[in-house]
């Protein structure tokens, strides 16, 4: 029997483009964003994804202000 593709997904900031507000890491219902430690171009940490579970809300890409900052995708299993 043929079992359904399992969607999953991940959140990918953009190191450059974030300006390191933390809005996306507050929004994030599992917990799944953090602020790095490295700095971006313009000198400040800017946000990681880490871990598994992204169930794909678009909670981080909806609170982020910044265009272009994070990105949510679609991985097939
Ligand atoms: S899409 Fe949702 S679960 Fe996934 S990282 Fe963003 S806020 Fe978190
Ligand atoms: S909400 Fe956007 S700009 Fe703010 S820390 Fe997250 S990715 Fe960076």
């Amino acid at each position: 029997m043929n079992q359904a593709t399992r969607k999953k997904y991940r959140a990918v900031p953009e190191p450059d483009e974030c300006k390191g507000c933390g809005r996306c890491v507050r929004a994030c219902p599992k917990k799944l964003l953090k602020m790095g430690t490295k700095l971006n171009f313009i000198g400040v940490p800017y946000a990681v994804f880490e871990g598994d579970g992204c169930v794909g809300c678009g909670a981080c890409f909806y609170a982020c202000p910044e265009p272009g900052a994070i990105t949510v995708y679609e991985i097939e299993d």
